[in-house]
């Protein structure tokens, strides 16, 4: 058997022929720019996220820049956040010129310890990036409180997270701005690069619509420098269509993580831990591995199934990264979680029989 840690071949099965139907729609309509679908998509998803506004972008890459640059913030700023997140989280900061400082997660939940972000702030601080990671939301109370006393902006990186909640709110709408990304493996993929950064601010929605679009809202009149990072009507009409299935397919993901979890009991490793107050959506099924994880890893992809660490080098360990002064040891449990996870095939359509193809293997591997 071949296991991979997703499938989008079976998924495309499923909503073909309405997305066939709706981009020829587009194609007829020859209207490829921010087009009527992208403006249905964006209410979509301002609906779905519980925000008033949302704008569509290339990527969740441009959505991070365009909402740092709303917040005005750039040379000489400085941007807490994660190290323990994909590389653009940080890489944003940078691109608009101020300086990502890291903070490390928390061991259980492999998200940004809030109480390790005080002793990080100081007067060029501006901002704190909390990443939703692996689709489970980052303890926001205390960091909301954190921001309100030293007067910071939040922005909530939600790429892995659409439709997560935390204490019954939807990722997304806790904070300032929050941007959300559609890369095809994602929970809610295009068949492209896509982004969307959400707010229920008025004045960051009118800038970051105006930043995405050369600074632009009337032809040829610029009112700031902005970029070319617009969603396209081909991307918006998928994405609106897979949107009505998103809750399912959630769902389905819940389920074969309650699978994995009792399957997985009394055996050497931690399934995901989920505190009362979240829902997870399981863009990822991680699990950590105290020991002997290279031979776990190995022995795996000699049957045929497929895992991935997420992310084997911790931001502040990576090359680009060195002027910013960190070495190993600063984030201990990022530097650990690094060494001890992986990624199992988890998606909304794996069979019975896969899921227990994975879980046979991993037991026979602990059983030797
Ligand atoms: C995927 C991802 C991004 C970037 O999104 P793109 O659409 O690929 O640019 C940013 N942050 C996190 C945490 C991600 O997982």
């Amino acid at each position: 058997m071949r296991i991979p840690l997703i499938d989008l071949k079976r998924q495309y099965k499923v909503v073909k022929n309405e997305i066939n139907d709706a981009l020829r729609d587009v194609m007829d309509s020859q209207s490829f720019i921010l087009g009527n679908k992208v403006l249905d998509f964006e209410s979509a998803i301002a609906s779905y996220c519980k925000t008033k506004y949302a704008i569509g972008v290339n990527s969740g890459t441009d959505a991070l820049i365009l909402s740092l640059k709303a917040l005005g913030i750039g040379e000489g700023d400085e941007v807490i956040t994660t190290p323990f997140t994909f590389f653009a989280t940080a890489e944003a900061v940078t691109l608009v010129g101020a300086r990502p400082v890291f903070v490390d997660i928390e061991p259980k939940t492999y998200n940004i310890n809030p109480s390790l972000i005080e002793e990080k702030i100081n007067n060029s601080t501006k901002a704190i990036i909390p990443v939703h990671l692996y689709g489970q939301c980052a303890d926001m109370d205390p960091i909301v409180e954190i921001s309100k006393k030293y007067n910071l902006k939040i922005i909530e990186d939600c790429a892995q997270a659409i439709g997560s909640s935390y204490k019954n709110r939807p990722a997304g709408s806790m904070s300032d701005i929050a941007t959300l990304s559609f890369y095809p493996s994602k929970n809610l993929g295009a068949f492209g690069d896509a982004g969307m950064i959400i707010t229920n601010d008025k004045e960051l929605n009118d800038k970051a619509r105006l930043l995405r679009s050369h600074g632009s809202d009337v032809n040829y009149i610029h009112n700031m420098i902005g970029i070319n990072s617009r969603l396209d009507n081909l991307q918006a009409a998928i994405l609106k269509i897979k949107l009505k299935y998103l809750d399912k397919w959630l769902e389905s993901r819940r389920k074969i993580a309650a699978y994995y979890k009792e399957k997985f009991k009394g055996l050497p490793l931690d399934v995901p831990y989920v505190p009362d107050y979240n829902v997870h959506t399981y863009h990822l099924y991680v699990i950590r591995v105290h020991k002997d994880i290279r031979e776990l890893i190995k022995s795996l992809l000699e049957k045929g199934i497929e895992t991935r660490t997420y992310y084997p080098v911790p931001l502040h360990m990576q090359e680009c990264y060195k002027n910013l002064g960190y070495k190993k040891g600063n984030f201990p449990e990022a530097e650990k979680a690094s060494n001890e996870t992986l990624a199992i095939p988890l998606f909304p359509e794996i069979t019975e029989e896969e899921k227990d193809y994975v879980i046979k293997c991993i037991k026979d591997f602990f059983r030797k």
